[in-house]
């Protein structure tokens, strides 16, 4: 290892729902930063500008905090290489653009959209591996400064060389990539905004970045980073790609078979130091094969010989039972003080009353009412699912039903009252079913309930993550429930 100090960095981009994985990788770092005496940074990649929101960013300082973590320097906490936010760090990446179109690493695109299509066909038909044939590589620069300056459209791509690119993963080893699988990246899009690869490698390397810690899934852009660090005259950082975690199937872990929002496990009552024990128990192993343990033994422990490439799988049922583990050593007194706080906590409440206010008589009818919010693994029988239907229903159809409406609600990027009803309806209309029959259904598979608070609502209070978990759930039952019997003739 150089002698520079150690500096690591979780880079989440604030999309959605705070992921597990985030939390995952956030852990690897957070404990070889203090393994090493150096320092972890928060960066927010916010360069898509459609997607990212403030909100979510919010929910991922809240979640990783929520499961332990904390980091050194960040957006909410400040450090001295800010901004640590990219959209606040566009003028950065265009100085640094600069100096690669001056030195020749990269030059101007202005191939629209038609004719990267038609380049993009004749590669396919002669079998060639890159997308982009470097076309506008040869128009001369002084033509090209002067069509940049005329205000035409442009993207900045950067030149590859020919030959090849040696990737040292401390974990892999080596691997060889030829050039020829490497496209002329676009650093600048159109917009002037910068792309994930350019925005990553300047900001690594202004934060002084020693040890990229990342997931397996980022290793195709190492190649092309290793090739922009070059075109600036920068020394890469050390590379470590962590396994990336996986469904019981072996497939990468996703919302389609796994809840992967870290606010779904907070609000079924998982402790966070079982979180946390259990995320650290993913692809790491302890000396003497420990499997509960606190943070602090963790980075005692900690070594990259120690992590496993064999994919871990994210067995919620093995974090029930280190919850379990966890919930039988504590003292009562502290338990109660921790159902208390999981079960009711302030903001909570404030959210929930007043969705029941106007149906309760008595404070007692509250909890009743309200317990299916907090429910680990509702599961409503089909016979229930089945019976929200007038005169019955195809549980298949019923389950597509709720497949197809469900993955509307997943694309939302604002889960609000509002949103969540257009979405809802403008698929009835399409799909053709009556707005009243999807919605009870719907009020069933997540709440399992006929009568409830007004159900958009209800649903922006349950979250995204249990909606789609419970959703999940429904459809799964119905897919698995018998046909109806047909009505006897006559
Ligand atoms: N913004 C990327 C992400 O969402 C960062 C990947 C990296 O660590 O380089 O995970």
């Amino acid at each position: 290892m150089s002698d520079r100090p150690v500096r690591v960095r979780i880079a989440p981009s604030p999309t959605g729902d705070p992921h597990v994985g985030t939390a995952y990788v956030g852990l690897i770092n957070l404990a070889f930063a203090r393994r090493h005496e150096g320092s972890f940074v928060l960066r927010i990649e916010d360069t898509d500008q459609e997607r990212s929101t403030r909100a979510s960013e919010q929910a991922i300082f809240d979640a990783l905090r929520w499961v332990g973590l904390s980091w050194d320097e960040g957006p909410d906490v400040g450090g001295p290489f800010g901004p640590y936010r990219q959209s606040e760090r566009t003028e950065i990446y265009r100085e640094h653009v600069r100096h690669l179109l001056d030195s020749g690493a990269a030059y101007p695109c202005f191939c629209d959209g038609p004719t990267l299509e038609g380049i993009r066909k004749r590669q396919r038909e002669l079998k060639r591996n890159k997308g982009y044939d470097g076309t506008c590589r040869a128009i001369p620069p002084d033509e090209a400064r002067a069509r940049m300056a005329a205000g035409e459209p442009h993207v900045i791509r950067l030149r590859v060389p020919d030959g090849t690119t040696t990737v040292h993963d401390e974990l892999r080893g080596d691997v060889v990539i030829d050039h020829d699988q490497i496209d002329d990246q676009v650093l600048l899009k159109t917009d002037g905004f910068p792309t994930y690869h350019l925005a990553n490698v300047v900001d690594d390397h202004l934060m002084e970045i020693t040890h990229v810690i990342r997931a397996e899934e980022w290793i195709n852009s190492t190649p092309k980073h290793i090739l922009l660090y070059a075109a600036f005259g920068w020394e890469p950082p050390k590379w470590v790609h962590l396994p990336l975690l996986r469904n019981h199937d072996k497939s990468k872990i996703s919302k389609r078979k796994n809840p992967v929002s870290l606010l779904y496990y907070k609000q079924i009552g998982i402790l966070p130091e079982a979180m946390l024990n259990f995320l650290a128990l993913l692809g790491h192993s302890m000396p003497d094969e420990r499997e509960v343990f606190e943070l602090d033994e963790f980075v005692r422990e900690f070594s990259f010989q120690r992590i496993s490439l064999g994919g871990p799988v994210f067995d919620v049922e093995k974090l029930l039972w280190l919850n379990g583990v966890r919930i039988r050593a504590m003292d009562p007194r502290v338990l109660a003080d921790r159902i208390r706080e999981a079960m009711v906590p302030g903001d909570w409440l404030q959210q929930v009353v007043p969705l029941f206010q106007e149906r309760m008589r008595a404070l007692g009818e509250f909890m009743p009412q309200a317990a299916f919010f907090r429910q680990p693994g509702l599961d409503v029988p089909a016979s229930e699912l089945i019976g929200a239907i007038k005169g019955g229903g195809d549980p298949k159809i019923l389950s597509k039903w709720l497949t197809e409406a469900g993955e509307r609600l997943d694309a939302l990027r604002d889960f609000e009252p509002a949103p969540i009803e257009e979405a809802l309806r403008a698929w009835c209309e399409q799909a053709d079913v009556p707005t009243g029959t999807l919605f009870m259904l719907l009020r069933l598979s997540l709440t399992g309930r006929k009568a409830t608070p007004p159900l958009f609502e209800t649903m922006t209070v349950l979250g995204r993550a249990a909606c789609s978990q419970r959703l999940r759930t429904a459809a799964a039952t119905l897919k698995a429930a018998p046909a109806p019997k047909p009505a006897p003739a006559g």
